[in-house]
């Protein structure tokens, strides 16, 4: 696939519409087309696929993502400074962009989509500041199956690595990992130095897929929050400790009695349960308590 648009090179269109980063905002932005065309492909293929991109900035993947093919993409940015020239965008691909001028924490997604015909993918370089706040809204849309196919999100490689940590890798595995996991399989694909962006963040960032489980692991989203917060909260203390005290549904709940019924030993620590078990737990506290 080309990389020429026929668009000016994105650092003349950061110039010309006086985009200097904010910090404020998240600001990184990436110029280069072979690496956001790379990122756009891990989205793909995007023949008949909507893509929801949140923060297309100056538009660097956004442009990527329509050079790939995408059928539409819609573009939801904060920073109003933006919007001129995401509109010479959308004039070169005439009906395949539709910019949003609005808050990503306010939108409700499900409406944003649902006049789309055909499957929604969501693609974006995240504001770090509110990536993980992002996600995890995501991770806990209802109804399940969500109303996006598979996710391809720029992170941290630090946030990275806690999205994908399992009881492997204790040290990174926490209540993002068990959030992630019960809802679907996530996998980094590939890091992006800092020397990729403009301004270069001080650290390596990653390429993280997640793709909704087809067969949910069914218990609810509220209760496995409440569970894996007790449990983590206190991190280095056995579950018989640190789960005292668990409240649900206003009642609390015996951790001895619990983690019995969930066949789940007492002394363990949260780091050596797996999302299975996290679920396991949160469904006997529901029934425990209704
Ligand atoms: N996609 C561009 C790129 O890859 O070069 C820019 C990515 S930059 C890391 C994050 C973008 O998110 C910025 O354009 C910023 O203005 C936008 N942003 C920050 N907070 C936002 C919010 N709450 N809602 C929507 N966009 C936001």
């Amino acid at each position: 696939m080309s990389r020429d648009d026929g668009l000016p090179p994105l650092r003349d269109v950061v110039q010309a519409h006086d985009l200097a980063a904010k910090k404020s905002l998240g600001q990184n932005f990436l110029f280069d087309l072979n690496l956001t065309g790379r990122i756009a492909r891990a989205c793909g293929p995007l023949d008949d696929v909507t893509v929801v991109e949140v923060g297309p900035g100056p538009g660097g993947l956004t442009r990527a993502l329509l050079m790939e093919g995408a059928k539409k993409v819609i573009a939801v940015e904060r920073d109003e400074r933006c919007l001129a020239a995401l509109a010479e965008i959308e004039r070169a691909y005439p009906d395949r962009l539709k910019i949003v001028a609005g808050d990503a924490l306010e939108t409700n997604w499900r409406e944003l989509v649902a006049d789309v015909q055909g499957p929604v993918r969501l693609c974006a370089n995240l504001p770090y500041n509110i990536g993980t706040v992002l996600l995890v809204n995501w991770l806990e849309s209802d109804p399940w199956p969500p109303w996006y196919e598979r996710m391809v999100l720029m992170f941290q490689r630090e946030v990275a690595e806690r999205i994908v940590a399992s009881p492997a890798e204790r040290a990174d595995y926490g209540r993002l990992g068990v959030l992630t996991g019960w809802r679907t399989k996530a996998r980094i694909l590939f890091d992006v130095p800092p020397s990729a962006f403009t301004p270069p963040p001080k650290v390596t960032s990653s390429i993280v897929e997640l793709t909704p489980r087809s067969t949910p692991l069914a218990c609810s989203g509220k209760i496995l929050t409440a569970v894996t917060a007790s449990a983590f909260n206190q991190r280095r203390k056995m579950l018989r400790q640190s789960l005292k005290g668990l409240s649900v549904n206003g009642k609390t709940i015996d951790a001895l009695s619990l983690l019995k019924a969930a066949g789940i030993a007492e002394t363990k620590r949260a780091e050596e349960v797996d999302v299975e078990g996290f679920v396991a737990l949160a469904r006997l506290a529901e029934e425990m308590t209704a």
